[in-house]
């Protein structure tokens, strides 16, 4: 007994943050997330990061490992506004006991944030989709290590000027490309409303069979009235999730041959989860570069 009061007392005089000479071990719920921090920590972090390639972060739950993997890190970063829906509670238990949880993107300025009808009063969380929204996480996440590491604080501000500077092209990228798709054919059709703030930055109209978080059931209302409106406009591609499972957009392909429209998968989206380690895809440019390029070859 005295023995674990003991080590008990040890832990607790351990400094809130990584011991010297050490990497700084970080823990991250989303890939985007995950990039994100990478990238402004460089060789300063470790990154851990909870949900993998396919993983939907409206439905994912804390495993035993990962509470592991969470009460072990120094800094956690989410991304917050709900994402993470059924994992508030952890991240908020594991904050109360001192350690530092940081959620990227509610320090975004609220005007800035969508709040559509259907999403009962929150925030849409997938500020990721407009790449100048996803810039504003930045000084969160730059601020959070170096509350860490004060003493890196000028290296993770130069990292930080360099990834503004590569998302700033990136956003350039997308606007050329996208403009390349006429007018009337700028709709995207997926499988949740994923792509709110997509559509807003893009000019491209965005309608999604589920609402904005993959919790909410579809029925077969919604299936109809996505066949109307993919028939009625002569919409030539619908586009499936890697992170949500594929039957709800079939269905629409399967109501829209029913009618004479024949309308194709135009290909899978990257939308609440990244690509495979070690693909480009695997990263935040990559994912949204393959995006850009499906929907510009399927929509053209
Ligand atoms: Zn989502």
């Amino acid at each position: 007994m005295r023995k674990l009061a003991a080590a008990l007392a040890a832990v607790a005089l351990l400094p809130n943050g990584a011991a010297a000479g050490e990497k700084i071990h970080v823990t991250c719920t989303t890939g985007m997330v995950g990039d994100l921090i990478e990238n402004i920590g460089g060789e300063r972090v470790d990154v851990t990061t909870l949900m993998g390639p396919g993983v939907d972060p409206h439905l994912y739950k804390a495993s035993q490992g990962d509470i592991g993997r969470l009460s072990r890190a120094d800094v956690i970063f989410y991304n917050g506004l709900f994402l993470e829906g059924k994992m508030g509670d952890i991240l908020e238990k594991i904050a109360k006991r001192g350690k530092l949880v940081i959620a990227v993107a509610e320090n975004i300025e609220p005007s800035l944030l969508a709040t559509p009808p259907e999403f009962q009063g929150h925030p849409d969380p997938h500020v990721w989709f407009d790449v100048e929204l996803w810039k504003l996480t930045i000084p969160t996440a730059t601020e959070g290590l170096a509350q860490i590491e004060p003493a890196s604080r000028d290296v993770f501000e130069r990292n930080a000027e360099a990834l503004r500077a590569e998302l700033t092209a990136l956003d350039a990228y997308c606007q050329e490309r996208l403009v390349t798709i006429p007018v009337e054919r700028r709709v995207l059709v997926t499988a949740h409303d994923a792509f709110g703030y997509f559509g807003r930055a893009y000019d491209v109209e965005v309608v999604g069979l589920q609402g904005i978080s993959t919790a909410s059931e579809y029925g077969l209302k919604d299936v109809h009235r996505l066949v109307d409106l993919v028939t009625s406009r002569g919409v030539k591609a619908v586009f499936v999730e890697s992170s949500v499972p594929p039957r709800s957009i079939e269905a629409v392909v399967e109501g829209c041959r029913a009618r004479g429209h024949d309308v194709v998968v135009g290909g899978s989206l990257f939308s609440d989860a990244m690509g495979e380690e070690g693909t480009p895809e695997g990263t935040y440019v990559g994912m949204v570069r393959h995006n850009i390029e499906t929907i510009v070859k399927a929509l053209q």
